[in-house]
Formats: structure tokens, C-alpha cells, sequence
């Protein structure tokens, strides 16, 4: 017999199966709204010109290991990137690791408190989020628990702060830098002020999920704002998750970095020695080609100003989409309020629509998304937008 039973076997991931059913339908005009990845205007995958600038700059390189804790100048550039401008950068109080991607540093940033004295037992995470904080967070032995952040189309500060006062001191709370998936709906500045206070009055410990720093408004420094803040106003030691899959368009090279930014040269010695030992428990040492490519377009200043248009052109784009879509829907005079597709941002709107409907639009119409009522706004463009405003105006009324 074997050691895999029929009743271990493990459902689809329900993100990867849209797209599955995407490329399985046959029909000329079908839309993937359901992946989280930046298309073109012509609907395909954008390799950044700052990426093929920083590939074709690349000297010959081998092919050894990195070392554990990642390519040197790629955490490096990544760190200076990310706290620009701070105290602790100049202090040298970070301690950073390169991770595969987002997804890796929230893997390593979660190991490494497991693995502290204080080894907190609870996570908290929005509701809802984006489906691999349930996953990981629970596979790594961590008790979920949610903090509800959507009513209405926007962020209910109200409920998410009432429950984070009564978070238990000494836990992790993962907090969406920017661009909230799935809802698209982000904390004002003051609000951030508020919840940060809060975190700190608790003694809670803030993880930056940070997936689309600059990719969301199209400055990074913008989109970076709340971890600055809590660390010069607040000066409260947090981790950052940093991917580079959303922001230079490198999804497949899974390049990322994890830091712990604290208080002190000691804390971040020691906090650098448990990432590194958590990363040798795991995964021994992290893929190269991704950090060459970008530490290549941070460390050169004609590739980083070509970024910095990338980004912009990147959430721009999705912007536009964004208002021809509201613009097709009120045109058509579509049932219902649909301002909160240009009031979210980032990649997502979470439309509120039933799951029968989006079973509609993926069986009548060919337009696929996820069954939380989330779509990828980077999947429209000008020749799809009136289709997809014209399919959902028929499915809603
Ligand atoms: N965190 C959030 C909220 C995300 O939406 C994503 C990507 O979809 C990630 C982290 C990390 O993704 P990756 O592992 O591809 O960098």
C-alpha cells in the first residue's frame, strides 16, 4: 500500500486554478483578470526595459553558491533602498537576508521569532488577505488569528483598530505596506499613525508585507512611507518582507529580501544570525540570477532612473484602467455603486460581486477571476475594457 491516501490528497490552489481554466478556454476574446502579475496593453507579460538594460550589463559570472545570507551587494543596494533616509541605516542597525522573493521572507521573518525566546504562538493578519498568510503562517505552527479591515468597499479602521487593541502583547502583526491585497483598500496616513500607536502601545511586533513598493503609486518612497514612519516617529523595531517579483516584473527569478530593522547594532548582530540560521534550515542558500539583475538596476544610476520610469509607467497604466473601467460601467449605467474600482489601489479591485456571478462571467462571457470578487486590473487594456464592463453590466442585472 501506499503512504499517500485518497484522503490526503490536497485541493487545487484555488489562485493557480483560474489560470489553469484560463489557458484550457478556447474562446478568442477570454480575459485573466485572476492573476496577480503586470500585463501590457496588449495584454502581455512586461519585461521592464530597466531589466533588459541591467541583464545586458551583466559581466560573465559562475555559478558557486551564494553565500547564506544572499548576494552581498544585492542586500545591500535593497537595504539602502528600503530605509532611505532613517536613523537605522545610518547606525548600521539592520539586519537583512535575501529571501526567494516575498513569499520567502515572510517564510524566514515568521521561522525566525519561532525560533526566539520570546516565540510568539500567535500571528495576526488582516481579513481578508491574500491566501498564503492562512498557509504559511499555520504550516509553520502559529495560531491565525484576523483582524477584520473591509466594509463597504474601503477600509473599516474602526473594526481593524478595535481588534487590534485586543491583540496579545509580544505578536506579530502582518500589515500590507501599500496596495492591500485583495481589497485595494489602504490605511490614510493618519490612519497609519493611529495603528501604529496602537502596535506599539501593545508591544506588538509589525511585519511589513512589502509586494508592491512603488509598483502601487509609482514612487517607492511614497509607497514606503508607513515603515519609515514607524521607525523614525514611533521608533519601534519591525521586519520588512521586500519582493522584487511586482516591482521590477522579476515574478519567476524569486528575489526578495528579508530585514529586521531594531534599536540597536547588538539586536541587529543577533537578529542577522537567526536569519541566517533559519535560511540554512530551510532552503541553505538563495538563487543568484535575480540579485545580479537587480542589484544591477539599483547600483547603476542610468538603469535606476529607467526604473523609476518603469514604475511609473507600470502604475499608471493600471490607474488609467482603473477609470476607463468606472468610466464603461456608468456609461452603461450599471446597477450598483462602482466608484470603489477607482477609489482601491494597487494591482486589485474586490468588487463585492456574488460567486454565482463570477461563475457567469467565467462561463458566458470567458472572463476569469478569483471567487472572492478580486480582479487583477492590470489584466484590462483598451481592447478589452468596454467587453469586461459590458459582461459585468449584463451579469449584474
Ligand atoms: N504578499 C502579498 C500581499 C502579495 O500579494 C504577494 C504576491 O502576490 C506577496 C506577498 C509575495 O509574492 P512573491 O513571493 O511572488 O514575491
Amino acid at each position: 500500500t501506499s503512504a499517500f491516501q485518497a484522503q490526503d490528497l490536497a485541493p487545487p490552489d484555488v489562485q493557480f486554478d483560474v489560470t489553469r481554466r484560463f489557458l484550457a478556454d478556447n474562446d478568442d476574446n477570454k480575459i485573466n483578470l485572476g492573476q496577480g502579475t503586470y500585463r501590457d496593453e496588449n495584454g502581455r507579460p512586461w519585461v521592464l526595459p530597466s531589466v533588459k538594460m541591467a541583464k545586458a550589463s551583466l559581466d560573465e559570472f559562475n555559478h558557486e553558491y551564494l553565500p547564506i545570507l544572499g548576494f552581498q551587494p544585492f542586500r545591500d543596494e535593497a537595504s539602502r533602498l528600503l530605509y532611505k533616509g532613517t536613523r537605522a541605516l545610518n547606525e548600521d542597525t539592520i539586519a537583512s537576508c535575501q529571501s526567494l522573493s516575498g513569499s520567502g521572507a515572510l517564510l524566514l521573518v515568521t521561522l525566525a521569532l519561532k525560533k526566539l525566546q520570546s516565540a510568539p504562538d500567535t500571528i495576526y493578519i488582516t481579513d481578508p488577505t491574500w491566501v498564503n498568510h492562512h498557509l504559511m503562517f499555520s504550516i509553520i505552527g502559529y495560531k491565525v488569528e484576523i483582524l477584520p479591515c473591509y466594509r463597504d468597499g474601503a477600509f473599516d479602521f474602526d473594526a481593524y483598530t478595535a481588534s487590534l487593541r485586543q491583540a496579545k502583547a509580544g505578536s506579530p502583526v502582518v500589515l500590507h505596506t501599500c496596495a492591500h491585497n485583495p481589497t485595494g483598500c489602504d490605511p490614510t496616513k493618519e490612519q497609519w499613525k493611529l495603528i501604529g500607536s496602537i502596535i506599539k502601545e501593545n508591544k506588538l511586533f509589525p511585519i511589513f508585507d512589502s509586494a508592491y513598493l512603488g509598483f502601487n503609486s509609482g514612487s517607492f518612497d511614497e509607497d514606503a512611507w508607513p515603515i519609515r514612519y514607524f521607525m523614525e516617529v514611533l521608533s519601534v523595531e519591525l521586519a520588512v518582507c521586500l519582493s522584487m517579483a511586482k516591482s521590477m516584473g522579476l515574478y519567476g527569478e524569486r528575489i526578495g529580501l528579508v530585514s529586521f530593522a531594531t534599536l540597536a547594532r547588538e539586536s541587529s548582530q543577533i537578529a542577522e544570525s537567526v536569519l541566517q540560521s533559519v535560511q540554512r534550515s530551510t532552503i541553505t542558500a538563495p538563487p543568484a540570477y535575480g540579485a545580479r539583475v537587480a542589484t544591477a538596476v539599483l547600483s547603476t544610476p542610468s538603469i535606476r532612473e529607467q526604473w523609476q520610469k518603469d514604475l511609473v509607467t507600470m502604475s499608471s497604466r493600471i490607474r488609467l484602467m482603473r477609470k476607463r473601467a468606472y468610466e464603461e460601467l456608468v456609461r452603461l449605467q450599471t446597477p450598483g455603486d462602482w466608484s470603489c474600482i477607482i477609489n482601491q489601489t494597487g494591482m486589485f479591485a474586490f468588487l463585492g460581486i456574488s460567486k454565482t456571478q463570477i461563475k457567469h462571467l467565467e462561463r458566458k462571457h470567458h472572463i476569469f477571476m478569483v471567487e472572492t470578487s478580486r480582479l487583477s486590473i492590470a489584466g484590462l487594456n483598451e481592447h478589452n475594457v468596454r467587453r469586461f464592463a459590458e459582461a459585468l453590466d449584463e451579469t449584474v442585472r
